[in-house]
């Protein structure tokens, strides 16, 4: 390790904060990280409001509005290494289901005519306007290291910013969420998708043969698979495998679609016509990525118009 400390500074976006949480996860592991690094800024650690230069500058959450955009311009100037952090920053995370709807249908359902959240203080007024839509930080700046995960686990993070203090390259993680989940798949007669509500699954079976859409198949590791492992099928929140992003043809629900016709007696189109119906949560992390955003078979916008009709 370096005798000088590695200066970090973190910012946040339009993201929920679980990020920034997630590194005060680290515990104890915080003691060996502030060993060599000096945490300058960081909104849930530091008042620092400007942003003085540093060697690691992470950021959580989407460019959503016009002080996210500035935000991240900044980290960049002042920053050598740049982290896209959590899967927000990375895709767009789940705001990207926003995307489903007009800038103007969002203003008027979360602004004018909310009960709950009625205020004058819409955005642009006195407040950061609203972009035209949701992106991931690397349509505005450049990126040195992605580490989606919603947010990534502790393990991730720690090894990440080991690697940067060290100045070695980080562990690339091609495996799935189901190589970490203990349920085997078999061949079952199920003969229609279940929501996640209905019945009781086994626990020591597969998802998919029993019926459930589960993601895991289609989505990167970043967390150790709690959620198979606890009885909830996996909803891809740390966003899809670098096949799913990089082969044209590939696709989440086509992926899905298929494994779990060859579980099931579920045909392959009914699985297909579930997923397109519900694709603001089967695609919300992802959605706002040009990689999803721009498959030859995304119709988001027109599957869920269909489904709201
Ligand atoms: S990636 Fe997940 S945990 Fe991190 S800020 Fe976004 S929504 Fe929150
Ligand atoms: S699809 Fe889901 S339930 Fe099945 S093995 Fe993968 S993670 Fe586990
Ligand atoms: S939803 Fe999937 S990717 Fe997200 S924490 Fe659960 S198992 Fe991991």
């Amino acid at each position: 390790m370096s005798e000088k400390k590695v200066r970090l500074n973190s910012e946040w976006l339009c993201d929920c904060g679980g990020c920034h949480v997630a590194i005060v996860d680290l515990h104890e592991k915080m003691l060996r990280v502030m060993e060599s690094i000096e945490i300058q800024k960081c909104p849930v650690l530091t008042d620092e409001k400007g942003y003085p230069e540093a060697d690691i500058g992470i950021v959580t959450g989407a460019i959503r509005t016009e002080h996210d955009r500035k935000a991240a311009i900044e980290m960049r100037e002042k920053c050598e290494t740049i982290i896209a952090f959590g899967t927000c920053a990375v895709y767009g995370g789940f705001h990207g289901a926003g995307l489903a709807h007009s800038r103007e249908e969002i203003l008027n359902h979360v602004y004018r005519k909310s009960p709950t959240t009625k205020t004058d203080l819409i955005p642009g007024n006195s407040i950061s306007s609203l972009e035209k839509m949701v992106i991931p930080i690397d349509e505005v700046i450049d990126v040195d290291l992605y580490l989606p995960g919603c947010p990534p686990h502790a393990r991730f993070i720690f090894e990440a910013l080991s690697s940067l203090v060290n100045g070695t390259e980080p562990r690339v993680v091609q495996e799935t969420v189901c190589a970490g989940c203990n349920r085997e798949m078999e061949k079952s007669e199920v003969t229609a998708v279940r929501d996640s509500h209905e019945g009781i699954a086994r626990d020591d079976v597969c998802f998919l043969s029993q019926g459930y859409i589960c993601l895991g198949s289609v989505t990167l590791d970043r967390c150790l698979s709690p959620c198979p492992s606890h009885g909830i099928p996996c909803t891809g929140c740390a966003g899809p495998t670098m096949q799913i992003l990089t082969e044209p043809t590939r696709d989440i629900r086509t992926e899905v679609s298929e494994r779990m016709s060859k579980l099931t007696a579920i045909s392959y189109d009914t699985i297909r016509e579930k997923m397109e119906k519900s694709a603001k949560t089967y695609y919300a992390y992802a959605m706002a990525t040009k990689m999803i955003g721009q498959k030859p078979t995304f119709l988001v916008r027109k599957w869920i118009a269909e489904s709201e009709e």
